[in-house]
């Protein structure tokens, strides 16, 4: 945060208009971000999960329709699939990129597949030109959930315009914030459409007989955090940069080292890490992932082990089916193979989370922390191999 953030701020208190639908801000980071994409619309939300239920309300599923999701990602990829009366149903993971794949995903298709959402975890892109083929021949829509990959690349094309609909999120602790927001871009434009009334209450702004055309929240973003937002618009392409060039020196620092290997991106690819993973063989290291995590906290460098810790469908309201009241809702219209979560079914999401340890990273981290950072985990890793 910067003078150009406390100056759009500024503008806007001065101007006296904080609501979207008459101030000029949140209208102009939509038509920004779109232009930035290459998309042509943008439809700003309150929350990156906000952006994620516009997206399926987009899609619009039938109550019980399945839509396949990803076993490691953030819950709000999850819940507004069964606010909208979906199913979600988790494609397992590769255990080395921790995404979704065509050949995971192709295992959980059924006739009530109504989309695919993928989640490109960390800033890793998944192998798009296989699940979009998958997904066109058997005309299923594609959300790629984009809240920890801005400014991402697959083979040359920006996530969030590969699939059908594009979801961001712009709360604190991604590659650029305003606190809370959320933004989601699509060159449909039936989508759009329904994306611009679902954050609106569905009514019909500007239409000559103006009605709520249907069931949708308030999720519009307000004007001051469209003003934040546009500030940070303009830094991304930096943040991002120094984060690729963060990762690449601990690529160089790490890949020779035993017990731990750097994150691995397909050839093509651009990873933006929003996060750094390092993979942890623990039959290498004495005391395995725990101990190795447990000593770098120790010596000052934070880590998250196992990042998530559980696969998504182990927490309470999945596990337990806890929505509407008693009612189970919309659980109770799943097909048996869609809430199965046997252990077998996700070798690969329990390989990645046994595996994994995240490294935070931002843009502000000096050449010193960084070389900090390496110097820690070399040294930890070399006390963990000698006995
Ligand atoms: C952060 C995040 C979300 C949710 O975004 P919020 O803005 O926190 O609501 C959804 N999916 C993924 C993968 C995320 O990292």
């Amino acid at each position: 945060m910067g003078d150009e953030e406390i100056l759009k701020l500024s503008q806007v208190i001065e101007s006296g208009t904080l609501t979207s639908t008459k101030g000029e801000c949140v209208k102009s980071l939509e038509k920004k971000f779109a232009q930035l994409m290459g998309a042509t619309h943008c439809t700003a939300s309150s929350h990156g999960t906000a952006a994620l239920h516009t997206a399926i309300a987009a899609v619009d599923p039938e109550p019980g329709d399945e839509i396949i999701t990803t076993s490691i990602t953030d819950m709000g990829a999850l819940t507004p699939i069964l606010y909208q009366s979906a199913i979600p149903f988790f494609a397992d993971v590769d255990p080395y990129t921790y995404n979704v794949t065509a050949e995971t995903i192709e295992k959980v298709i059924s006739p009530r597949t109504k989309a695919i959402m993928v989640t490109h975890l960390f800033g890793n892109p998944c192998q798009m030109n296989e699940i979009m083929e998958l997904a066109r021949a058997k005309n299923i829509a594609v959300i790629e959930d984009c809240a920890q990959c801005f400014g991402a690349e697959y083979q040359g094309q920006k996530l969030g315009t590969i699939g059908d609909i594009g979801c961001f999120s712009l709360q604190q602790g991604k590659h650029i914030t305003a606190g809370e927001g959320g933004l989601c871009i699509s060159n449909n434009a039936d989508y759009a459409r329904r994306m611009y009334l679902f954050v609106n209450k569905a009514w019909g702004y500007g239409d000559p007989n103006p009605d709520h055309y249907f069931l949708a929240p308030n999720y519009r973003m307000n004007e001051l955090t469209g003003a934040v937002a546009l500030a940070q618009l303009e830094k991304l392409d930096e943040f991002v940069a120094r984060r690729v060039a963060i990762a690449a020196a601990w690529d160089e620092a790490f890949q020779d080292l035993p017990g731990v290997s750097p994150p691995r991106v397909h050839p093509g690819n651009k990873h933006t890490y929003w996060k750094y993973s390092l993979r942890v063989d623990s039959s290498k290291l004495n005391g395995g992932l725990d101990a190795f995590a447990k000593r770098l906290k120790e010596q000052g460098v934070f880590c998250a082990p196992r990042y998530i810790v559980k696969p998504a469908f182990e927490c309470q309201v999945i596990r337990d089916q806890r929505t509407f009241g008693e009612s189970r809702f919309p659980f109770t219209l799943a097909r048996p193979e869609a809430v199965d979560y046997s252990r077998e079914k996700y070798a690969g999401t329990y390989e990645a989370l046994a595996t994994v340890l995240v490294l935070p990273l931002n843009e502000r981290y000096t050449a010193a922390h960084v070389e900090g950072v390496a110097n820690v985990v070399r040294r930890t890793v070399e006390e963990l191999t000698n006995g």
